[in-house]
């Protein structure tokens, strides 16, 4: 084959090698930063206690609101459980604007969240809305008030089930006064200032929710480990023994040992290694790093999520478009490529990660795929065969060392929870642009899972693994059903 062009992509590609020893050599020390975390506050890994203390099982029934921040997308549900692992679920979705997320105040954002329930339960739910409305009218006093779940998809230290405060804002969202804030009263306070009839009953991570999900679906014997997120972030949430979280005591909170002994953690493996330690770090991770705006942290995330491999494979490309011997997307006597100046190519985060999705996906001798994402995401004509092969050379690269990547809080976690010792089935529910589209995602997780001697072909068989649609609404509806009903899961 090869001509400079491709020669030079597979020797960048090779960086993204994430052999077998090094998967290894993460899950030990995933092990030991996990330790840390339930030791003590502050740690790389934050192993955060939710107040969550059961998983369902299917029977949980009612009418729940849900709203859900975090992703690409603004999120409002309801949800009804049938309370037979059954539900059915009203939504609408609204892109962010831009300037909420990382411009504004903690007020702009709440306010809009706000309204959009307002508009949700004008639509869908207006009979209630109305009395509710009436009620207020004659003076009575009397409440009937939705209870909401909210999915908030930050690192929060929680106080309890229903309040929490932000510790730092990830995947691009940069509000710094909601800092240090508890996120449930904003929201509250911007849906008192309208009037609606809602109070904030639960604060979930969309971890902790998929977890419920999953959990409430498809109930089994074992119950589900783990609720995980590959999507524009990553991040996991697992059950964990009780007595495990020894930071837990130095809160005083005797009682949660009344109920099951356990409690579901969320990891916030997405700072997994920022000291990298043990992390990959190949000259574009390192720049697109510093160039992020919160350089040193989620260094895990930037490695694995959607919100970063796409920026990744933007800056690989740029090295050989600019590299005047190997020349990418350059024209020459047989090609007329034409990358216009003003294209996304240019642009930081121009590369959206659902171009990796298409790219592998692409297993034609012609590329047509390939070649017409190329000219719908970044305005690039007539890349030749070449060009497109590069391509595809290092999005193979980039998508499989992430995939391999997140084998290894899954596989510490396995190790760590003993949950392979027996012979029972580890269901694990997962959610998330990444896992659902990028081809063959799971399968280079498993190859990695089993590359690590714990777990091995044996543990790898017993892990099964399913995707939890809509995850995060059912599970914030369930934790908001859990709440309304205990009162010792509320902050004291
Ligand atoms: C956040 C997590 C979240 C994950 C997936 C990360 O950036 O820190 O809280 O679960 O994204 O949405
Ligand atoms: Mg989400």
């Amino acid at each position: 084959m090869s001509s400079p062009l491709l020669t030079e992509a597979t020797r960048i590609a090779r960086d993204f090698d994430y052999p077998a020893a090094e998967v290894q050599r993460g899950v030990a020390e995933y092990i030991r930063q996990s330790n840390e975390g339930l030791a003590k506050e502050n740690t790389t890994l934050s192993q955060i206690p939710t107040f969550v203390t059961a998983v369902p099982n299917g029977t949980e029934k009612g009418l729940y609101l849900a709203v859900d921040l975090g992703g690409t997308n603004f999120r409002v549900c309801s949800v009804q459980l049938h309370g037979d692992t059954t539900f059915s679920l009203t939504q609408s979705k609204i892109m962010i604007p831009r300037e909420l997320m990382a411009s504004g105040t903690s007020k702009d954002l709440f306010t809009f969240l706000a309204r959009q329930i307002e508009a949700f339960l004008r639509i869908h739910h207006n009979e209630h809305f109305e009395a509710h409305q009436r009620r207020r009218r004659d003076g009575n006093e009397e409440e009937d008030l939705f209870d909401l779940g909210f999915t908030f998809s930050f690192p929060v230290r929680q106080h309890g089930i229903n309040s929490g405060t932000l510790i730092r804002w990830t995947k691009g969202f940069n509000i710094p006064d909601a800092v240090g804030h508890d996120v449930c009263a904003l929201l509250q306070s911007a849906i008192d200032d309208l009037d609606l009839p809602v109070r904030v009953a639960a604060l979930v991570n969309d971890t902790v929710g998929t977890l419920m999900a999953r959990s409430y679906t498809s109930p089994g014997e074992t119950g589900t480990l783990l609720g995980a997120i590959f999507g524009t972030g990553t991040n996991g949430a697992y059950v964990e023994k009780l007595e495990n979280i020894s930071k837990l005591q130095s809160m005083k909170d005797a009682h949660y040992d009344t109920h099951t002994g356990e409690m579901i953690i969320n990891a916030e493996w997405g700072s997994f290694d920022n000291q990298l330690g043990v992390l990959p770090c190949t000259v574009y991770d390192r720049d697109l790093d510093a160039d992020s705006n919160n350089p040193g942290i989620q260094m895990f995330e930037k490695r694995v999520s959607g919100m970063f491999l796409g920026e990744i494979l933007r800056r690989a490309l740029l090295d050989l478009h600019n590299n005047a011997s190997v020349g990418l997307f350059k024209s020459s006597t047989t090609s007329k490529v034409s990358v216009p100046s003003d294209s996304l190519f240019y642009r930081q985060w121009g590369l959206d990660t659902s171009l990796l999705s298409i790219v592998e996906a692409d297993t034609t001798k012609e590329m047509k795929d390939i070649k017409v994402a190329l000219k719908d995401h970044l305005n690039i004509e007539n890349a030749s065969d070449e060009d497109c092969q590069a391509v595809k050379i290092l999005t193979h690269a980039i998508g499989k060392r992430a995939a391999r990547l997140s084998a290894v809080p899954l596989a510490a976690i396995l190790i760590h929870t003993g949950k392979l010792n027996t012979d029972d089935i580890v269901d694990v529910g997962v959610d998330g642009s990444v896992v659902e589209y990028y081809p063959n995602f799971e399968g280079h997780l498993r190859d990695a899972l089993r590359e690590v001697p714990e777990v091995g072909p044996a543990g790898e068989k017993k892990v099964r693994i399913g995707i939890s649609k809509d995850g995060s609404g059912v599970g914030a509806a369930l934790i908001a059903l859990v709440a309304s009903k205990d009162e010792t899961m509320h902050a004291p």
